[in-house]
């Protein structure tokens, strides 16, 4: 596991529980607007954590935090995140992953294992312009499409969630989002662009509060449990 970061307790990442964050090194995407710019274009740059030290560090931690999330970069691009995360389940936590959704598969087979517990998929846009919003031109989108489906089943508690970026969505690209991920188990969150001063990409701003309302009440039409979420 190519592990680069802790975060060793929050209280927003993993809904409802206390929790520590992993984060892993690499992403098949370069969206514009990725905070973690360092963990995505240059992997090796950083020294990775010993498995050894993350497993004696969350065996601390056993009834003091109630769950781990695994974020990135993207976790599964990585070759044992399934072995891994059955580790983790094994010390007693409740698991986390938080995926671009474009490996629908390995998202199957995470599920299919019994050892995650939530699921935390980005929407980066419509579908008609997703390419732009994630900076790389390649045939992504059907596997997207599939997670998206195999979520929207209701295999496992998931969320969907986007980042609002002002050059990049218009309230025709939610109209066509609430389409698409619209279904009886679907939560959306709306996450607002800050610009953290690590991102890939420049130029970039979010919205005004009363747009990100606006925005809100078009994709409530689609997925009545819609809410703006306050970023850290
Ligand atoms: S925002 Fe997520 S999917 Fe996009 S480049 Fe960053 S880590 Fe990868």
């Amino acid at each position: 596991m190519n592990i680069q970061g802790i975060q060793k307790l929050t209280l927003i990442d993993y809904p409802g529980k206390v929790a520590c964050t992993l984060f892993t090194g690499g992403c098949n995407f370069r969206c514009p607007f990725c905070h973690n710019a360092g963990l995505v274009i240059k992997p090796d740059a950083s020294e990775v954590i010993a498995e050894e030290e993350i497993m004696s560090f969350l065996k601390k931690r056993i009834n003091l935090l109630d769950g781990v999330c695994i974020s990135g970069g993207e976790p599964l691009l990585q070759k044992d995140i399934v072995r891994f995360i059955g580790e983790i389940k094994n010390l007693g936590f409740c698991v986390k992953i938080d995926t671009n959704g474009a490996f629908p598969q390995q998202l199957k087979e995470l599920v299919e294992s019994g050892n995650i517990d939530f699921v935390a998929m980005d929407i980066k846009n419509s579908p008609s312009d997703y390419v732009k919003t994630v900076g790389i031109d390649d045939h992504f989108l059907p596997a997207i499409q599939g997670s998206v489906e195999y979520l929207k089943s209701g295999v496992i508690d998931f969320e969907f969630r986007t980042t609002a970026v002002k050059q990049f969505h218009t309230n025709k690209n939610f109209e066509e989002m609430g389409e698409w991920i619209k279904g009886p188990h679907t939560k959306w969150y709306l996450q607002n662009f800050c610009d953290s001063g690590n991102i890939i990409g420049e130029g970039l701003s979010g919205f005004e509060r009363f747009e990100l309302e606006s925005i809100l009440d078009v994709m409530k039409k689609y997925v009545p449990q819609s809410e703006l979420r306050e970023i850290r």
